[in-house]
C-alpha cells in the first residue's frame, strides 16, 4: 500500500472507505427518500427517474461529482433501486483494457445502471470507447493484431452510465459532454449530519440522546462517511463504560479519547497547524518545508490534510506557501500575532486564490 493510502486508512475522520467501514452497508438509505440531505440534487433526481420510468425508457446518463463520503456510490444505487432496474459497480482505475469495459457493456440488462466510480482515473483507450457507447450505444472494438485486425461493431442494450469523481477539474470535456444529468454534492450541514447519526443509531440499535447525536454530528466534518464511523466508535466506548444512553458528554468524552477535537481535527491536523505555529511563526511556509518538518510526504500534506483545514477557514494557501489565518490561531487556542506588512499582503492576495 501507498504511504498516502496507508495514512488514510489509519485515519478516525478519512472522508475515505476505510476497512473499519466495512459494516457500513447497514447504514446505506436504499430509497430516495431516507437520504438525508443534498436537497436540490435529491429534487432533481426525483423527477428525472419518474420521468424516464413514466416512459419506459433508460435514464440519461448522470455524473456526480464531490468530496468522498458524501453519498456519491449511495446515489447511485438508490437510482438503480428506484428505477427498478439492475445495478453493476466498477471503478475508473479498474477497467484496464477496452475488453475490460465491452465485458461489462455488453452483460448489462436494457436500462441498467453501470456505476464507475472515480471515472476521471480510467485509461484514455477506455474512455475513447465509451464515447460511442454513451452516445449511440454502440462499440466499436478492434479484434485481433496486425494485418489480421478488423473493427466489429456490437449494439449495447440501453444503459445509464452513473459516473462519480472527486475531481471534476480532471475530467475530459468530451466524457463530461456526454453526461445529460451533472449534479454536485456538497458538504452536509450540522443538522443534516444529526439526523443521519441519529438515523444510524437507530439502525444499529444504540441509544443516543439529541445532544449527543448532535456532538458526533458536529465533529464529522460535514461528511456522512466519518459521521458513520465516529457514531460506531462511540458506541463502542459507550459500551465498555458502563452507559445505557450516550448523552453529549459521553459522545465528547469518546470522540476526545479517538483524538478528534471540537472542529472534527484529528491529531495530525492540530501537529501541522501547531509546526506552522510554533515554528513558521504563522508562516508563510512552503509546503515541501513542511513535508520535512512533519516527516510527511508532500501529497499526504495536500490531498489528506490541507483541503479541510482551508475549508474551515484555518490555513490559507498563499503565493509563497501556507499561512495560518485568524481562524488557526484561534483554534490553537492562542492569540491572533500581529503581522508585518508582507504577511498581510500575502493573506489579502490568498483570499482571490482558489483553494
Ligand atoms: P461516496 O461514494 O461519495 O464516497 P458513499 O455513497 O460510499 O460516498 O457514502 C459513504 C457512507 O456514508 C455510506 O456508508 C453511506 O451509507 C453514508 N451516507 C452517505 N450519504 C448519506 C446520507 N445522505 N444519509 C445517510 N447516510 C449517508
Amino acid at each position: 500500500m501507498k504511504e498516502i493510502d496507508k495514512i488514510k486508512q489509519a485515519r478516525p475522520v478519512a472522508p475515505e472507505q476505510t476497512q473499519a467501514d466495512a459494516p457500513d452497508a447497514a447504514l446505506r438509505p436504499q430509497k430516495l427518500e431516507d437520504f438525508v440531505g443534498q436537497e436540490g440534487v435529491r429534487a432533481n433526481l426525483r423527477v428525472f427517474v419518474d420521468a424516464a420510468k413514466a416512459r419506459g425508457e433508460a435514464l440519461d446518463h448522470v455524473l456526480f461529482h464531490g468530496p468522498p463520503g458524501l453519498g456519491k456510490t449511495t446515489l447511485a444505487q438508490i437510482v438503480a433501486r428506484e428505477l427498478g432496474v439492475g445495478f453493476r459497480a466498477t471503478s475508473g482505475p479498474v477497467i484496464q483494457r477496452a475488453g475490460d469495459l465491452a465485458a461489462l457493456l455488453t452483460n448489462l440488462q436494457p436500462r441498467d445502471v453501470l456505476f464507475i466510480d472515480e471515472i476521471h482515473r480510467l485509461n484514455p483507450a477506455v474512455e475513447e470507447i465509451l464515447y460511442p457507447a454513451m452516445e449511440d450505444f454502440q462499440l466499436d472494438l478492434i479484434i485481433g493484431e496486425g494485418p489480421a485486425a478488423r473493427s466489429v461493431r456490437i449494439d449495447l442494450e440501453r444503459f445509464t452510465l452513473v459516473g462519480a469523481t472527486t475531481r471534476s477539474g480532471l475530467i475530459t470535456t468530451p466524457l463530461r459532454e456526454r453526461f445529460g444529468i451533472p449534479l454536485r454534492l456538497d458538504f452536509y450541514t450540522p443538522k443534516e449530519l444529526q439526523s443521519i447519526v441519529a438515523r444510524g443509531a437507530g439502525l444499529l440499535g444504540a441509544s443516543f440522546t439529541t445532544e449527543g447525536a448532535a456532538e458526533v454530528a458536529r465533529r464529522s466534518r460535514g461528511t456522512p462517511r466519518v459521521a458513520g464511523r465516529l457514531l460506531r466508535r462511540v458506541r463502542d466506548f459507550a459500551a465498555v463504560a458502563g452507559g445505557t444512553e450516550v448523552d453529549a458528554k459521553a459522545a465528547d468524552l469518546a470522540l476526545n479519547r479517538l483524538g478528534v477535537d471540537k472542529l472534527g481535527l484529528d491529531m495530525m491536523d492540530r501537529r501541522y497547524l501547531g509546526v506552522i505555529a510554533d515554528n513558521y511563526n504563522g508562516g508563510p511556509v512552503g509546503v515541501e518545508t513542511l513535508a520535512a518538518a512533519l516527516s510527511e510526504q508532500r501529497d499526504t500534506i495536500e490531498e489528506v490534510i490541507e483541503p479541510f483545514l482551508i475549508q474551515q477557514g484555518l490555513l490559507q494557501r498563499t503565493p509563497r506557501g501556507r499561512m495560518l489565518a485568524d481562524g488557526g490561531w484561534r483554534h490553537l487556542g492562542r492569540p491572533v500575532p500581529k503581522r508585518d506588512t508582507a504577511q498581510l499582503e500575502l493573506l489579502a492576495a490568498a483570499e482571490g486564490l482558489e483553494p
